[in-house]
């Protein structure tokens, strides 16, 4: 069993390729308002969560009901790729601003389990290529060790699929603020 345990309030990001079980990570362990996620957003405001046009529009109304619950003092997960370091970044301010920590979740699964996940989706599955794109970032992203300089104040990397399903996420109240 894998125990991971997130200061509360504090901001998580989740890191992974599209079909890495993100949202099904979020739905396992998080309320679903807690859960702010890009194919939400996109959806609200393109009529479609595929829709890569609306991502302008999507992510800064997400940017700004992460601020708004983070700066409430409520814990938020931001479930969305996250594979780019400006992504990634434009989250953690938004906590460092509300005085708040970041925690990062990776899914870093075999590039095998992503696409074939990817694609016996019920919902959408999306484009192979985009996928590979993703498992390509996230590669650079732990094999450099890029998310250490991102401001996480920690980074939990996931890579095994069993271990994943049995992750168990408790909370620690923090009263005093950073
Ligand atoms: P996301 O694109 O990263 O949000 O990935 P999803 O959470 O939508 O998961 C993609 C597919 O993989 C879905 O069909 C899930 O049911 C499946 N999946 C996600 N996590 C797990 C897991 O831990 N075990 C198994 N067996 N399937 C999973
Ligand atoms: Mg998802």
């Amino acid at each position: 069993m894998t125990e991971l345990v997130l200061p509360d309030p504090c901001l998580v990001v989740l890191v992974g390729a599209a079909g890495s079980g993100k949202s099904t990570f979020a739905a396992r362990h998080f309320a679903p308002d807690e859960t702010l996620s890009s194919d939400a957003y996109r959806a609200a405001i393109a009529g479609d969560p595929a829709n890569q046009a609306a991502n302008g529009a999507a992510f800064k109304a997400l940017h700004r009901s992460l601020d708004r619950r983070l700066q409430a003092g409520a814990l938020t997960v931001v479930d969305a790729t996250n594979v780019t370091m400006p992504a990634r970044r434009a989250l953690v301010a938004i906590a460092g601003r509300a005085g708040l920590p970041s925690i990062a979740i990776v899914l870093d699964m075999a590039p095998a389990v992503v696409l074939a996940r990817n694609a016996a989706r019920a919902d959408r599955v999306v484009p192979e290529a985009v996928v590979r794109r993703h498992l390509a970032e996230l590669r650079t992203v732990v094999d450099r060790r890029t998310l250490e300089a991102d401001g996480f104040a920690s980074i939990v990397l996931l890579d095994d699929p069993a271990a994943i399903e049995s992750t168990v996420v408790r909370r620690a109240y923090r009263a005093n603020r950073d």
